[in-house]
């Protein structure tokens, strides 16, 4: 579902993010992405979801190789996958319903489609009595949920989520990836990206460390690399 072969990414600043990376993530796993601030963890999502593209190497997501793919389809790969933000990206103005309707009326889902599907989500993620909500009605970990309710809501096979319990308190990380653990459950693979490294331990799920650049475990086994 995922694969990198010999990717690197350094900025036009000089700066090296990633050296190196050869991994392979397969359907229907759950994988965290741990490691310090500044150890490139964004830098990977970012190439993963094509917000930015490698100086070498092979990036291959939900079968399409990102280096070959032109601009314009970039939009129609983002469709195959749900994104889940730290900092939520909701739109102020719009109720909880309508936040979650927007991401399919974007795909160009029917309104009898969107009738049906927004409140099953929403009953995923334990927001049916919020539909008509603004934003800011709302505490952190329910943003968040309806973060994830839009990631959800057009029925991707991959979830990638940074940092999602950057901005809530520990109680409702906890929820939240409870929730992803019962949505991968159903299938999807995800990919969630946290610092916060006791939470990964605690779910004991595939675990790949980054530092400085390099993969340096993988659920506790030590990545060495040989070409260094
Ligand atoms: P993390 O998400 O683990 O904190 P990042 O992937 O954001 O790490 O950053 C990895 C390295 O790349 C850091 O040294 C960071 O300062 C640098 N970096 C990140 N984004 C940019 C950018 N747009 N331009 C230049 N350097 C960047
Ligand atoms: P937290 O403890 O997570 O910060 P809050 O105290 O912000 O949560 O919210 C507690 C409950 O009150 C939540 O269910 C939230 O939806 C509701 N709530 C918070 N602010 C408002 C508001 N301005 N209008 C309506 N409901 C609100």
């Amino acid at each position: 579902m995922i694969e990198l072969k010999g990717v690197s990414k350094t900025y036009d600043n000089g700066t090296v993010a990633l050296k190196d990376i050869n991994l392979t993530i397969q359907k229907g796993e759950f994988v965290f992405i741990v490691g310090a601030s500044g150890a490139g963890k964004s830098t990977f999502l970012k190439l993963i979801i094509r917000e930015e593209v490698p100086n070498a190497g092979e990036i291959t997501v939900n079968g399409f190789k990102l280096s070959s793919m032109k601009k314009k389809n970039v939009p129609y790969f983002r469709r195959t996958m749900g994104i889940v933000f730290q900092d939520f990206r909701l739109i102020p103005k719009m109720t909880v319903f309508d936040n979650v309707a927007f991401a399919m009326r974007v795909t160009g889902a029917t309104t009898r489609q969107i009738r049906k599907r927004v409140p099953y989500v929403l009953s995923q993620v334990g927001l049916t009595d919020k539909a008509h909500c603004l934003p800011k009605e709302l505490s952190g970990g329910e943003q968040q949920r309806v973060g994830l309710a839009r990631a959800l809501v057009n029925n991707p096979d991959l979830l990638v989520a940074d940092e999602p319990t950057g901005n809530i308190d520990p109680q409702l990380s906890f929820e939240i990836i409870e929730l992803l653990n019962e949505i991968n459950r159903k299938g999807t693979t995800i990919l969630m990206v946290t610092h916060e490294r006791e939470l990964a331990n605690w779910f004991d799920r595939r675990t790949i460390e980054i530092r400085d650049g390099s993969i340096v475990s993988d659920s506790g086994r030590s990545v060495s690399n040989e070409s260094q």
